[in-house]
């Protein structure tokens, strides 16, 4: 489906910004460009702007416009957007940056960049790369059989590199061997000794003649969430000795032409720019040494890690990092040159395989709030009736009292009186209605206390917990196991930001929570180390969408069916080359239906529909239900088949 549009982004806004609040108050509040790398920013308008080409910093597209094309077009929320240029820019920029760092050191290797296939794996995402990547002889790295089957197929571009990683069995080694065949330049990277056995043999068999890399295992650990992928402990690589002896296997065999690439990757989202030195360090003098042995190695592949500043920090949190990729370029190409120069040794051509910096920030996930849950939740009617139990005349007394000079006392008295109660009532000696009456109280004392303390410059430790304790959940329109992966599963901080209303001040502080039946199914890890995200109040006349940033890489193709939610409706977003204001929705890719999922899960749609057919029919036979109102029982079951698995909204 094509739908082209001529909306100019940035029409005049329509919300009045009100006089305390600016959009530099945004900006302080969600720091779009700490972690926009560029991309994003609040425009004047109070919406979320994307500048998709880092070299057109002038072509800003607003985020809501997209969001009301989309709507309007009928494409249900939570959608996942993607933005092409936005990937195209990531691509050009380290292809260009390798270049202009080379040129600038006097460095003789060139760079033959790899995109790792498993960061993204959709067909959409691979096609753009080896498209953009054609120009800068940009490969693909596959870690596995069906990577390779699709890298085949794809990476036809003759000048660039197919890396192969990951463990491998004789199909796989025979797979690879078929591309160097239709001369493509594959590169198997061996992993583990025995591998090298297994294609020692294969090789003889086929006679084809495979360039080989050897991947090293690096004494040097990375930092972050991924350090066990370097030292010792390694899952994957070579040690020293097991480098020597596979040499020496394939001097043996008369195959040591073909070692012409060294390895290493010591981690994903490397956070420290130190473990990318030391790294370099390590395996510069591993190769220098290796090629004056008379190993004819003419690659050096320094794995990926590139990191992604997800919480804009620049810093070494494991959801940052404290380098760019101009700094992370230059210790590469500036740590091989000083050391091979110092060994006497050609500088290798750079070979690196970064995923997650290529494609995070080219899609995004748009999802609706459809409602609050309060934890005060409805108020109760607390006035004072005869006999009534201790407990609550006490509680009420505190309300009545409190002031400016013992709200902290308050706030102590109040938790030990709800604890009571709780056991009063557990005993049978509080009733159902002093419970309530107990919980009515309390939260109504913790909002007023809330107040009282915000008046004073010093809060103590005890009572800064009081407004998460008050925060409301915003429930949104999505699943976290689907969407967000990351953020369950390792805690990844991630950008979430409301699209519209950013000229207003957010008055509520909330927690996410989404629609599955799962207590894990919420975020309340925010930027700046939050555990609530400044929110607006919702209106009932108007759509509150928000977006989570930054989620192209991993996530996107991570995501579980949990409670069957599954895979989100897709557009891409082309901007315009004839009118860079412009903007249109190139593709739109549905997510799953009800139908796909079952069918997954090994359903078979015609036959839930027959049986609800079937007691259908029995009941209108019975004269139950009238004919007509069974028929469109039955196309609603039907329909709902059909439909998007998240609600209706
Ligand atoms: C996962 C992986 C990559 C990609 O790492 P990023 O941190 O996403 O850049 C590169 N090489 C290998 C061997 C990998 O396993």
């Amino acid at each position: 489906m094509n739908i082209n549009s001529n909306i100019k982004p940035n029409v005049e806004s329509k919300v009045v910004p009100s006089s305390s609040w600016s959009t530099d108050e945004a900006e302080k509040t969600y720091q779009v460009q700490r972690w926009g790398n560029g991309y994003f920013e609040i425009g004047e308008q109070g919406n979320i702007n994307v500048i998709p080409r880092y070299d057109q910093p002038e072509l800003k597209l607003d985020l809501r416009e997209i969001i009301d094309e989309m709507a309007e077009a009928g494409i249900e929320f939570p959608a996942v957007i993607r933005f092409h240029d936005i990937l195209k820019s990531q691509i050009e920029r380290l292809n260009l940056t390798f270049q202009t760092t080379i040129k600038a050191a006097g460095y003789q290797g060139q760079y033959f960049g790899v995109f790792p296939v498993k960061v993204n794996q959709m067909r959409e995402v691979i096609e753009e790369v080896i498209s953009i990547g054609e120009h800068f002889n940009y490969g693909l790295e596959a870690g596995s059989k069906p990577e390779l089957i699709a890298a085949l197929a794809y990476n036809t571009n003759k000048n660039s590199l197919t890396v192969l990683n990951g463990y491998k069995d004789e199909e796989y080694l025979r797979l690879a061997l078929l591309g160097t065949k239709i001369n493509r330049n594959i590169i198997i990277v061996i992993e583990k000794y025995s591998e090298l056995i297994k294609l020692v043999e294969l090789v003889k068999k086929l006679h084809i003649k495979p360039i080989i890399g050897l991947r090293a295992k690096m004494m040097v650990k990375g930092r972050g969430k991924w350090e066990s992928s370097g030292g010792e402990r390694a899952k994957f690589g070579l040690g020293i000795a097991e480098i020597l002896n596979a040499i020496a296997l394939l001097k043996q065999e008369n195959m040591l032409e073909c070692v012409q690439l060294l390895h290493f990757h010591i981690g994903s989202q490397l956070t420290d720019i130190r473990s990318i030195k030391e790294a370099v360090q390590e395996a510069s003098l591993i190769y220098a040494k290796l090629v004056k042995d008379g190993v004819p190695l003419r690659y050096i592949d320094v794995g990926g890690g590139l990191a992604v500043d997800y919480d804009g920090t620049q810093s070494t949190n494991d959801s940052s990092c404290n380098y760019n990729l101009e700094e992370y370029i230059a210790d590469i190409v500036y740590g091989f040159k000083q050391n091979c120069d110092l060994e006497n040794v050609a500088h290798p051509h750079i070979v690196s395989e970064s995923g997650r910096a290529m494609t995070a920030h080219h899609s995004c996930v748009i999802t609706k709030v459809i409602g609050e849950i309060h934890p005060s939740g409805n108020c109760y009617k607390t006035a004072s009736m005869p006999n009534e139990h201790i407990l609550v005349t006490n509680i009420r007394d505190i309300q009545e009292t409190l002031d400016d000079d013992n709200y902290q006392e308050a706030y102590n008295d109040i938790a030990v009186i709800k604890e009571q109660a709780m056991n009063a009532f557990k005993l049978g000696i509080l009733s159902l209605d002093e419970l309530a009456k107990v919980e009515t109280l309390y939260w109504q004392i913790l909002n007023e206390i809330a107040i009282l303390a915000k008046h004073h410059d010093f809060i103590p430790d005890e009572l800064a917990e009081i407004p998460n304790l008050l925060s409301s959940q915003y429930l949104a329109n999505f699943s976290v196991f689907q969407s967000a992966a990351d953020s369950w599963a390792i805690d990844q901080v991630l950008p979430i930001v409301p699209i519209s209303r950013l000229n207003e001040k957010p008055t509520k502080l909330c927690s996410l929570v989404d629609i599955t039946c799962d207590s894990d199914g919420k975020i309340d890890h925010f930027i700046g180390g939050k555990n609530v995200l400044p929110l607006h109040q919702l209106q009932a006349d108007e759509d509150y969408y928000i977006g989570l940033f930054l989620t192209g890489a991993y996530q996107d193709v991570m995501g579980d069916m949990h409670n069957l939610f599954g895979r989100l409706n897709e557009v891409h977003i082309v901007s315009h080359d004839d009118d860079p204001k412009d903007f249109y929705i190139e593709e739109v890719v549905k997510g799953s239906s009800v139908e796909n999922v079952l069918s997954t899960m090994q359903y078979t749609p015609q036959i839930l529909a027959q049986v609800i057919k079937k007691e259908i029919d029995k009941q209108i036979k019975q004269g139950k239900v009238n004919p007509r109102e069974g028929g469109a029982l039955i196309d609603f079951y039907e329909n709902c088949l059909a439909g998007y698995t998240y609600l209706k909204s």
